[in-house]
């Protein structure tokens, strides 16, 4: 992707690197990362991601798209008028979460962002892969169950108004056309919108500022600024036969019509409504949590590990971890 093309970048004498087909444009490095900047710049202001912010967290995992993020925000921080800190999760995951600790800490610093990284074994007394023994729920659900309540409660506990994840567009369409194939009402296809609001004392918002990017564009941005990224996989990544179909004939289309999965999004996030409504909320019982039934998914699933609610002590763990 990043060797020379044999032809001149659009905005410049030098040679470019990438021809970025849906934008018919050719640029070279200097001009396609000044490119990428903008169109997450755009995505930021068009969606209002940070209006109503000072205090941004940003969920920074290692991986590429977590970095290019930070890179990006932290670079406009001042434009953008905010605050900036990293949290990462230690899963446990051997050497896969030591490196992706390593990368995020290191990233962060380099990147003049204070990050507090908190551990799994620290939290819950139990690694990942020591919980996915002890349960029969797979581990992506685990972990993602586990990684919502951490962040949130990190932001509440931390004063922070905002989590911001590196969830790109390829990932996005995937799960959403996934969920609209297995019959998902809509309310519950709703959960990867570029922005979803806060709620006071419950839920911290959520900003994803690469909704509109292709993966393909976070992996060339991020060569070519120098990030130092894991490649790695976590080791219980999988991708189902349909979440693969999927994104095998979303390729296809927007091979066929450049831009297309841009176009998508676009009408995703136009025609979802995100309708938490504040008052269907109930405390959990044990932590104060949102949950839907008096019992939020951490404590439940934590007196089944654990034989007792884990939610107010990760709570206490991670109120005394307070970066800035
Ligand atoms: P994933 O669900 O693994 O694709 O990750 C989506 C996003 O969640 C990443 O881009 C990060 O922003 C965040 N994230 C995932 N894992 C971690 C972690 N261990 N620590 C901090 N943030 C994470
Ligand atoms: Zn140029
Ligand atoms: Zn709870």
């Amino acid at each position: 992707m990043n060797t020379p093309l044999h032809v001149k970048c659009a905005k410049c004498e030098k040679g470019a690197v990438v021809r970025v087909t849906y934008a018919r444009l050719n640029l070279c490095s200097e001009h396609y990362i000044e490119y990428f900047e903008k169109r997450v710049l755009k995505t930021i202001e068009k969606y209002g991601l940070f209006k109503n912010t000072k205090r941004v967290l940003v969920a920074v995992s290692g991986g590429k798209d977590s970095l290019t993020v930070l890179r990006v925000l932290s670079k406009y921080r001042d434009v953008l008028g905010v605050t900036l800190a990293g949290v990462h999760l230690d899963l446990g995951v051997g050497v896969y979460s030591e490196r992706s600790r390593e990368a995020a800490l290191s990233t962060c610093s380099d990147h003049g962002v204070e990050c507090r990284a908190v551990s799994l074994s620290d939290l819950l007394g139990y690694t990942l892969p020591e919980l996915v023994r002890k349960t029969r729920r797979p581990p992506c659900s685990l972990c993602g169950l586990i990684k919502r309540y951490v962040f949130n409660v990190a932001a509440l506990e931390w004063g922070f108004d905002v989590v911001v994840t590196g969830h790109h567009m390829d990932d996005i369409l995937v799960f959403r056309v996934k969920e609209m194939l297995m019959g998902q009402r809509e309310s519950e296809v709703a959960k990867l919108l570029p922005f979803t609001p806060g709620v006071t004392g419950f839920y911290a918002a959520r900003a994803r500022p690469l909704y509109e990017v292709y993966e393909w564009e976070i992996e060339l941005y991020s060569k070519l600024t120098g990030l130092k990224y894991v490649e790695a996989q976590c080791p219980f990544k999988y991708r189902d036969i349909i979440s693969s179909s999927v994104a095998e004939m979303l390729g296809k289309i927007d091979s066929e019509i450049p831009g297309f999965k841009i176009t998508l999004a676009r009408r995703l996030a136009k025609r979802t409504r995100w309708d938490v409504n504040a008052e269907k909320i109930t405390p959990c019982q044990y932590c104060g949590m949102p949950s839907s039934s008096g019992v939020c998914a951490l404590c439940k699933f934590t007196l089944k590990t654990h034989g007792k609610p884990m939610g107010l002590v990760v709570r206490e763990k991670l109120k005394s971890t307070k970066p800035i």
